[in-house]
């Protein structure tokens, strides 16, 4: 399936913070929480709806990786970060993940 760029701003499901959304990015730039709305990115086709928890992170070449896991339905997914991710919320999710929380 194409990838198929959908715009919208968002409030963040965990935390209630107002996201701009980018087209590219479905998460909460301050705490990271996702929401299980695409089976192919962007497309918003899944029904699950549940909220996705980030579990872990991830530095590869220069650029965060952050791993969510879906509280409902316990799928997993790595999803790329943008600019406007809080770099200090990436860094402690690591560490939690390092560490065994
Ligand atoms: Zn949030
Ligand atoms: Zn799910």
């Amino acid at each position: 399936m194409a990838f198929r760029r959908t715009v919208e701003d968002f409030a963040c499901g965990h935390c209630g913070a107002p996201n701009h959304g980018d087209g590219y990015t479905n998460h909460c730039a301050q705490c990271l929480w996702s929401r299980h709305v695409d089976v192919d990115p962007g497309d918003r086709a899944d029904t699950c709806g549940g909220l996705m928890a980030p579990v872990d992170a991830q530095l590869e070449r220069g650029r965060w990786l952050v791993v969510h896991c879906c509280t409902v339905c316990g799928v997993q997914r790595r999803c790329r970060t943008s600019g406007a991710d809080d770099v200090d919320v990436l860094a402690e999710v690591a560490r939690r993940r390092a560490t065994g929380f």
